[in-house]
């Protein structure tokens, strides 16, 4: 079979206004300013796992509905718990840079001698043409994985 992956770092956005919509949809008592950060972190991985296809789209920057300026201001939490995502909380209304992280595809490889673990970049590199670092064991792949990057 010839299934096709593609490989595609996008950038989500979900939007107070959208954050309240959807508290407001689940029904909730709690009033939508009593959430804490890390309240509005989970409550945007929520709306972005339940969201179609088509809702999907009005979260994507550069698709026509988010656009870049919603992103720059003060990163005022942050939420690294999941590997495959990075996740934060950025308040506008305050100056700052925009975000320095990417989450990028990298090889993870084991050495059998010492354990030594590590990733590379070149995730085509075949693992028998290199050694550990610290003691030119033999190296295992132990993981195709996402791995967080700051851009500089
Ligand atoms: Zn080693």
């Amino acid at each position: 079979m010839k299934n096709v992956l593609i490989n595609k770092i996008v950038e989500i956005v979900v939007t107070e206004n959208q954050l309240r919509s959807f508290w407001k949809k689940l029904g909730n008592d709690l009033e939508f300013e009593t959430l804490s950060n890390e309240q509005l972190m989970k409550l945007a991985m929520r709306e972005i796992q339940e969201a179609s296809l088509t809702e999907l789209d009005s979260h994507l920057i550069d698709r026509g509905w988010r656009t870049r300026d919603e992103i720059e201001g003060k990163m005022i939490a942050e939420d690294n718990s999941n590997p495959r995502f990075h996740v934060e909380l950025i308040d506008t209304d305050q100056e700052g840079t925009p975000s320095k992280i990417l989450i990028d595809r990298m090889l993870e490889l084991q050495c059998n001698e010492c354990g030594f673990n590590f990733f590379i970049q070149d995730t085509d590199m075949d693992a028998n043409t290199l050694n550990c670092p610290k003691d030119g064991g033999k190296l295992t792949i132990t993981g195709n994985n996402a791995k967080k990057i700051n851009k500089n």
